[in-house]
């Protein structure tokens, strides 16, 4: 494999500079430990939060691309966020909490409950656009001691104060603080804090209006953890820190996500982590801008917030009829990666029918392709360097700072090679292996020509162990389906026992070992 640059606008540099992997994997091959901020699972997360979850699969596939292995996390919260978290003192009310009090809510029986139902949702759209699984998905609430040990530790050290109402990073103590944004102006920041906010309850015990909370004390919060601070929870940019940390090393390559967690999300992890290691905390961060629907920020008032689960649904589940639902999910992959992730992007419904003919112009190439490797025709190869040539654009272009738009051309040159040559003349069997090899690398690239099967895959890993995991889960759907809920908990808790997690998805249920 050549050696290939693969350079990334740098939010710390504000460069686009080369990304550079510092470990390297068993085999030799540079190892990219990226992070990348996932979503808090109160609702359905919506196509702008996909935007940036497909940033960061782009990432990764890209990487793959060039012969590098990725550690790849992105974690799921399921605590700790508040409606008002962008403020330093982290106040307004919580965000699992609120969504429980509302109609969807009404369904649940408690915050756990809905965080379970929304995570499930989210993998069910991350498979349905046919993101990458990370290589670890980790969850706030499965990592809370970690997080009261990280504030121990920024206590012992200094960082830290604690007051009747919690816990807050000390910022003073950390000169660097805003480096990320270049928000290090101490009147914005305490205007930004406090900005529309004529109710902040403001902490008396805050020694600084800049100092954001670590922990809440809370005894009446919906979820509570005992802590030697008192019960309470975690505050909300401190998850991300501690599990980056914990499964990738105290510095990390790369950590990602929307342009919103630049400040002051990203600041705060940087705060965190760099006061308890004096180590650099992640040497390159990317982010995503916004997307916006018809030229408007999406909102619910507006009807023009949309989600994935509602474009990809008939009308009948939930669908939305006036944007044609459902809507074929590759279609909607293509038409949300096919803008520059560090421009603003606007999602038109022109834009997606577009795409939809592009994705059933793959699909035609693929069946002529797999119709002509097996029919197996004598012939010559003229495909093969065309093709050779599109692949190394495609790849050259997501390597430049993921341009898309140049990558997404070059496949379809592709695409339309394969196309006009069988249509001159069945392709040959070599022209046929030829074009097979080009919508193969495309697919990993790109991942638009059809879904791949992530989880599948690593459930063969062990033959005996899937067949007995394929019995248990037929059982419970048994026992599901004659409501025998006991049972089919039971099972669960035997899977559990197994190391695999089960995931019931519109599809049916699937698995996977648990990491
Ligand atoms: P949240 O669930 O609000 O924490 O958001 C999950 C991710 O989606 C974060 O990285 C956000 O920055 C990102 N995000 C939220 N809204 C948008 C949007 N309109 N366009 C792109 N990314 C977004
Ligand atoms: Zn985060």
């Amino acid at each position: 494999m050549p050696d290939h640059t693969f350079r990334l606008y740098n939010a710390l540099t504000r460069e686009v500079e080369p990304l550079v992997p510092s470990q390297k994997s068993e085999d030799g091959s540079p190892l990219l430990r990226f992070y990348s901020c996932g979503p808090t699972v109160y609702s359905y997360a919506h196509i702008g939060n996909f935007r940036t979850f497909l940033t960061a699969d782009l990432i990764v596939r890209t990487a793959k691309a060039i012969g590098w292995e990725v550690n790849y996390v992105s974690n799921v919260t399921d605590v700790g966020h508040l409606t008002e978290d962008d403020t330093a003192d982290a106040f307004g009310e919580d965000r699992m909490a609120k969504a429980l009090k509302s109609k969807e809510g009404e369904q649940f029986a408690n915050v756990w409950d809905l965080a379970r139902h929304y995570t499930g949702a989210l993998m069910a759209d991350w498979q349905a656009l046919n993101l990458k699984e990370p290589t670890i998905r980790p969850r706030a609430t499965e990592h809370v001691r970690e997080q009261i040990r990280a504030v121990e530790v920024l206590l012992a050290n200094g960082h830290a104060y604690e007051t009747d109402d919690g816990v807050y990073f000390d910022v003073p103590s950390f000169p660097d603080y805003g480096k990320l944004s270049g928000n290090t102006n101490i009147e914005e920041l305490v205007v930004g804090s406090a900005s529309d906010s004529r109710d902040v309850v403001v902490d008396e015990g805050k020694r600084d209006p800049r100092d954001f909370a670590l922990w809440k004390k809370d005894d009446a919060h919906l979820m509570q953890w005992h802590s030697p601070f008192g019960w309470g929870f975690p505050g909300w940019h401190l998850e991300c820190s501690v599990m980056a940390q914990k499964y990738l090393g105290e510095t990390i390559d790369l950590h990602g996500g929307g342009e919103d967690l630049r400040f002051p999300h990203h600041d705060c992890e940087i705060a965190q982590a760099e006061a308890i290691t004096n180590k650099p905390f992640a040497r390159h961060w990317s982010h995503t801008r916004f997307l916006q629907v018809e030229g408007k920020k999406m909102s619910k008032r507006d009807g023009n917030f949309l989600t994935v689960h509602d474009l990809t649904a008939a009308v009948e589940d939930g669908g939305r009829s006036d944007w044609g639902a459902p809507i074929d999910p590759l279609a909607l992959r293509l038409s949300l990666i096919s803008g520059h992730y560090g421009k603003p992007f606007n999602f038109t419904q022109a834009a997606l029918k577009v795409a939809a003919k592009n994705i059933q112009k793959y699909r035609h190439a693929d069946d002529a392709v797999r119709e002509s490797l097996e029919a197996n025709r004598e012939g010559g190869d003229n495909l093969k360097s065309p093709l050779g040539d599109a692949y190394a654009d495609a790849r050259a272009a997501m390597c430049d700072d993921l341009n898309t738009p140049e990558a997404l051309a070059a496949a379809y040159r592709g695409v339309n090679a394969i196309l006009s040559h069988h249509r001159q003349e069945p392709l040959s069997s070599i022209a046929a292996q030829a074009a097979s090899d080009f919508l193969e690398r495309i697919n990993s690239l790109l991942g638009i020509i059809r879904h791949e099967t992530d989880i599948e895959v690593k459930s063969r890993d062990n033959d005996a162990l899937a067949e007995q995991v394929d019995a248990l889960i037929a059982h419970r759907t048994e026992a599901r389906s004659s409501k025998d809920w006991a049972r089919a908990d039971e099972i669960r808790d035997e899977l559990d026992a197994l190391g695999v997690e089960i995931m019931d998805l519109p599809t049916g249920t699937t698995w996977r070992n648990k990491l």
